[in-house]
């Protein structure tokens, strides 16, 4: 917190001090932002100087410092701020542009960009991702069956739709689907942020003619995190005229997001009517069943891969299932490091070495699901839940049932229509009653106020 008079001009400066490890943020980044975001965008920011309340980083161009501004600055600043809590703002210096002129912009770009940004070279699908190897679960079986039958017959639904949130296996069932079809088809397999990225690119280098044959010539488009295709007119002018021009003659468009078309902001509704033309399906959170099977088959396909014992006991395992929030890539992550936690030490876990491996883990902020909320309400109130979701509408089922639906609608992302879904396959409308019906109780019942905040409660603790 030092504050040292350097100059003659009388004015407090915060004083250079490196306590921050570039590297280590980087791989935070990595983890944050995915790694595609941070393959095109956020690898080569360099920390330049480091101050007590502020960093000055390097990016290679002007450009780059306004896409980092505008989409990932406040992010960036608030990983930062984990390792480094006195930061307050960052600051960008461009360390390889050094006029304006726009000729010399397309030559930074292209100096930067030079040997992996080869459109071919992100259109590689993961062998390792594939049907095989992805679990079915409750959550999940609607979207597995679909992305097999799209595989079975192309054009049939089209485009075909997949959304939900972070690490829960959408660019898993898109890759596997790419892995399926590649044998006889044309398959092009592109986030959109790559996507943007080339498209950008190709407007630079006076590309565009390029960039157009070479995605319109495939028979399956798959692109993966629509949600990132926004803003940018003359972009998403593009994409649609790509999408037509493929539709039109028969190829399959696969496309995975983070939410609903109707939901994608800053994208032109005849984007998003059009992405809602064909079949879409959602992949929900894992129940604990899930887990259980996916972190097992994980161990044991590294077991197999590596050809070595590695021993984690079953309460172990266990507990990672457990604690481990809504999120498939953040429990596979959790596996990794008690994997490694054991390789290092060469033993055998107990379950406190294990709490204390994944303290910061599973210490981030809690992700509420439907499931939890069902599951928290109905032992609330003492009922079962399979009483609390069916059909009976005595009121000692149908209120708890309407608050569950209420905490649903507040605490989750989930839409009407799907929290409806999850009620044994309720109407939207059903969802929309309960919310007024529990507002509205809540406005005159202390009781009823109570119990919603004791159960909240018990959501947000353990
Ligand atoms: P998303 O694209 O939805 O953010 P990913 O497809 O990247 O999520 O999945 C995150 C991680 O979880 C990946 O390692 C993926 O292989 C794994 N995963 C997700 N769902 C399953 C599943 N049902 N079975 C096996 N692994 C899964
Ligand atoms: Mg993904």
């Amino acid at each position: 917190m030092e504050k040292k008079l350097t100059n003659n001009r009388n004015v407090f400066v915060s004083e250079e001090e490196k306590t921050l490890i570039w590297d280590d943020i980087q791989l935070d980044l990595e983890k944050n932002f995915g790694s595609e975001v941070y393959k095109s965008w956020l690898k080569d920011i360099s920390l330049l100087k480091e101050f007590n309340d502020y960093l000055v980083l390097g990016v290679p161009t002007r450009f780059f410092r306004d896409w980092i501004v505008s989409r990932y600055l406040d992010k960036i600043l608030e990983l930062v701020k984990k390792f480094k809590l006195s930061v307050t703002r960052i600051e960008f210096r461009i360390t390889e542009d050094k006029k304006t002129n726009l000729n010399q912009d397309f030559s930074e770009v292209s100096k930067v960009t030079e040997i992996k940004d080869s459109i071919l070279n992100y259109n590689r699908l993961n062998p390792n991702l594939n049907f095989s190897n992805f679990i079915k679960g409750s959550s999940n079986e609607i979207a597995l069956s679909y992305s097999k039958k799209v595989c079975e017959q192309i054009s049939r639904y089209n485009p075909f739709y997949i959304y939900g949130g972070v690490g829960l296996g959408k660019t898993h069932l898109l890759n596997s689907i790419g892995m399926e079809l590649e044998q006889k088809h044309n398959v092009m397999f592109i986030s959109a942020e790559r996507f943007m990225y080339h498209f950008i690119k190709s407007i630079k280098k006076n590309d565009m003619v390029n960039f157009k044959d070479f995605f319109r010539k495939s028979s399956v488009f798959i692109i993966d995190d629509i949600q990132f295709l926004r803003g940018k007119e003359s972009l998403q002018e593009e994409f649609f005229h790509t999408f037509n021009s493929l539709i039109d003659k028969g190829s399959q468009i696969i496309v995975s997001a983070d939410r609903a078309p109707t939901k994608l902001d800053r994208v032109q509704e005849r984007i998003k009517s059009r992405l809602s033309g064909g079949l879409i399906v959602d992949i929900d959170s894992p129940d604990i069943e899930l887990k259980n099977k996916i972190i097992r088959r994980r161990l044991e396909d590294i077991q197999n891969q590596f050809k070595e014992s590695i021993i984690i006991n079953d309460e172990v395992l266990s507990f990672i299932a457990q604690e481990s929030k809504s999120n498939i890539r953040e429990l596979i992550g959790a596996l990794n490091r008690v994997i490694a936690f054991s390789r290092v030490h060469k033993r055998t876990l107990n379950i406190n070495d294990c709490k204390s491996v994944l303290k910061d883990v599973f210490n981030q902020t809690k992700v509420i699901t439907v499931d939890k909320i069902q599951s928290v309400v109905s032992n609330f109130f003492n009922i079962h839940l399979n009483e609390m979701l069916s059909q009976r509408r005595s009121r000692p089922l149908a209120r708890p049932r309407q608050i569950a639906m209420y905490l649903s609608k507040k605490l989750t992302t989930r839409s009407l229509p799907e929290i409806g879904r999850r009620f044994a396959n309720r109407d939207h409308t059903t969802v929309i009653h309960a919310v007024k019906t529990i507002t509205r109780i809540m406005e005159k019942d202390e009781e009823m106020k109570k119990n919603i905040n004791q159960i909240k409660g018990m959501l947000f603790e353990e």
